[in-house]
């Protein structure tokens, strides 16, 4: 077994919890090149916006309507699944499809978890927001129970709608078959749902439906202690959040570490997860966070 960790050959960032964002090298220098300067990428306290403005944590009608039009998208794509099976009499096909499409998911949220729990800073294009948001959660992961569904949702949503819509259109155009369309619907519900999934991972069993912990229990959701492994040390593990499926491979394999490590030496970017292991992936108590 090979080791890739980065904690062999890398000694750890100094905390300083005030420093300014920057990405930190301290390699030798005749190991790697000299790295670009990054703002953001390694360090960051994200902003405690849940606990100190409970608003946030509520659906706005614009979260509603984002999450509207994702699951329109989703069950628009199921339901010309549907029709086309009807058509052709094929059910296996779409069914499989379906399946694949659900397993893909698991691995596409590890992947984007990954990388934005890694990677990038708030004023990163497009994806600050979710990145601080991330970050904000490993901090203060129990608030995730307490956003409401559309305010969990709204992010993922809105990309699930705005990449299934041409996705669809190019099917269309196509005549894509029932397997195609039951792939795209699936693939994009679970990855839309995905925060949820995460959210009753979060939860307390007993709050949580009998349904729910049930298909947790039988590993067809992400389970509570499958994730709760990912807000321990080392902090770099099972980042899959649909079913948790990919995790154990992954994480055996060191396929994040290894793409981390191919980052650093051919970009010289760290990875958060090499240097905030100790103190802003930390998680704070509920009682710390008070007032
Ligand atoms: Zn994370
Ligand atoms: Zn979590």
């Amino acid at each position: 077994m090979y080791t890739l960790t980065p904690y062999s050959r890398l000694s750890r960032v100094p905390r300083h919890h005030h420093r300014p964002c920057r990405a930190t090298i301290s390699t030798h220098p005749s190991a790697v090149a000299a790295p670009p300067r990054l703002d953001d990428v390694t360090r960051m306290s994200p902003t405690n916006v849940a606990i100190h403005d409970p608003s946030s944590l509520r659906s706005t009608w614009s979260h509603r309507a984002w999450v509207a039009t994702g699951f329109a998208s989703v069950l628009s794509s199921l339901a010309k699944s549907v029709a086309a099976a009807a058509d052709s009499g094929s059910v296996v096909e779409p069914l499989l499809a379906a399946y694949v499409g659900y397993i893909l998911a698991d691995l596409g949220t590890g992947i984007y978890h990954w990388a934005i729990d890694n990677y990038g800073g708030p004023s990163t294009p497009v994806f600050g927001s979710q990145i601080e948001a991330f970050q904000g959660h490993h901090r203060w992961p129990w608030t995730i129970t307490r956003r409401q569904f559309a305010n969990n949702l709204h992010a993922l949503a809105r990309s699930v709608a705005l990449a299934v819509l041409p996705i669809e259109a190019l099917l269309y155009a196509g005549g894509g078959d029932a397997a195609s369309h039951a792939f795209v619907g699936t693939c994009a519900g679970c990855v839309m749902l995905s925060q949820q999934f995460h959210a009753w991972a979060h939860e307390k069993r007993s709050r949580l439906p009998a349904a729910v912990a049930a298909l947790q229990e039988a590993g067809v959701l992400v389970s509570r202690p499958s994730h709760a492994a990912h807000h321990r040390e080392p902090y770099n593990t099972n980042y899959c959040i649909v079913s948790g499926v990919w995790n154990a491979a992954l994480d055996r394999w060191k396929v994040f570490e290894a793409a981390e490590m191919l980052i650093f030496f051919r970009f010289g970017v760290r990875p958060r997860s090499w240097s905030e292991t100790q103190s802003e992936w930390r998680e704070e108590t509920e009682a710390a966070t008070k007032p």
